[in-house]
């Protein structure tokens, strides 16, 4: 007979949700079911509190992987479900417990219980003790102490109301409550450390975030392109179903360039920027836009200049790094596996032809005036007309 595990899911703050609880869970549930439809076998089941797969043992290290790109579950622990007999836990957990000291002269263990069927007649403790005192009658003998602050092993299990699991692991996930339970974000990609880190942040509330990239492949070449693509697709992948836009900024940018105030160019290509993502978010009524913005970092994000952008758009604006340092940043962005794509050198479209002195206090009449100067409706028309759309679950197989 095929060998089965039981994979306990714990949820993050979804415990938390009052009434809506049922919605996340849902939203959860189908998110986890459609990452691991691929895989054969699995059976599901959501008692109150938490979600429990069943699937081959041969698949464990699989479901696995998946499980940790998952928003919204907090922990999970692969094990087995069985009745909640004394003897049937304790003999498993010998069998768990010889195979440890195998390779060990001592091992410090402990048991925990954690009780949600309260019908079950004895308390946490005592069950603890129960399983506890016939494990060291076995195994006391070949190094095997008890000790609850300094356990090396920690033997645990979960009698709940439907089900009784038994495992020794718990895996971290990604927390933060599923995606597609709180809506659609569009969110500035451009390839550098900061925006891909804020997508991630966003998947990580809830959101399904799409992408504009603003592309200068004539001045810049295709390296650009390719880096953004590749970013937008790993983030894609805690999330489904996500879209990159990518928009042509050439003739944006010579018009700016040609017409208007040097120093006024870096919050000129943003408020542009902010134009044609704000768009297509109300095209396709994503409900926010999410950028990579960090307060005062570099000349175009002090208080003034994210005014000036930010005021191009009745949408909200979503800035998830405004008061993160550079190196928080980075660890971040070093955790969730961007970083090493985005250090490859490629200059994006904000640098080139960069003035002297880029304007830090930024006032809008002036650069309403250097507005004038160009058509930035047609302009910004013009790119839309001629963006390209990209479906990333087309691209990419989990
Ligand atoms: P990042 O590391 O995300 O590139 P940055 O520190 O380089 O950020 P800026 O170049 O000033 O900062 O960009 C600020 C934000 O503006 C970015 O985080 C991103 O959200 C948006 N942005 C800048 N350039 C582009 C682009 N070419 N396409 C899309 N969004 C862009
Ligand atoms: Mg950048």
């Amino acid at each position: 007979m095929l060998e089965r595990k039981t994979v306990l899911i714990r949820y993050d703050e979804i415990g938390l949700k009052g009434r809506n609880r049922k919605y996340f869970v849902k939203c959860l549930l189908k998110n986890i079911k459609r990452a691991l439809s691929h895989l054969e076998n699995i059976h599901f089941s959501s008692p109150r509190g938490r979600i429990f797969l069943y699937i081959p043992s041969s698949i464990s290290l699989e479901c696995s992987t998946i499980l940790k790109t998952i928003p919204g579950i907090s922990s999970f622990s692969i094990g087995v479900s069985l009745n909640p007999d004394f003897d049937l836990i304790s003999d498993l957990a010998v069998k768990w417990i010889e195979s440890k000291l195998d390779s060990v002269k001592s091992l410090k263990f402990c048991v925990k219980t954690r009780r949600s069927n309260k019908s079950f007649p004895n308390t946490s403790q005592e069950v603890n003790l129960e399983v506890g005192s016939r494990i060291m009658k076995i195994l006391s003998r070949r190094g095997l102490t008890v000790n609850i602050k300094e356990a090396e092993y920690v033997f645990e299990i979960e009698l709940g109301r439907s089900e009784t699991v038994v495992f020794d692991n718990r895996e971290p996930g990604l927390c933060g409550l599923p995606v597609g339970s709180s809506g659609n974000v569009l969110c500035m990609l451009s390839g550098g450390i900061d925006s891909p880190v804020s997508a991630f942040m966003m998947a990580c509330r809830g959101c399904r975030v799409h992408f504009v990239f603003f592309d200068n492949q004539p001045f810049l070449g295709r390296g650009g392109y390719d880096k953004v693509l590749n970013l937008a697709k790993k983030i894609n992948k805690i999330q489904t179903r996500g879209i990159l836009y990518v928009v042509p900024f050439q003739e944006v940018q010579v018009a700016i360039r040609d017409h208007c105030n040097e120093e006024n160019r870096v919050v000129l290509y943003r408020r542009m920027m902010y134009r044609i993502a704000d768009e297509i978010a109300k095209g396709q009524r994503y409900m926010a836009l999410v950028t990579g913005e960090s307060l005062s970092q570099v000349a175009s994000q002090t208080l003034e200049n994210l005014a000036a952008v930010s005021c191009i758009t009745s949408l909200s604006v979503f800035r998830p790094l405004i008061g993160m340092n550079k190196e928080s940043i980075i660890t971040r962005a070093k955790k969730i596996g961007t970083y090493d794509v985005s250090i490859e050198p490629q200059p994006d479209c904000c640098s080139i032809f960069m003035p002297k002195n880029p304007v830090t206090r930024s006032k809008i009449r002036f650069l309403e005036r250097d507005e004038e100067k160009i058509p930035w409706k047609e302009l910004r028309n013009d790119a839309l007309a001629r963006m390209e759309i990209i479906k990333l679950d087309d691209l990419s197989s989990r």
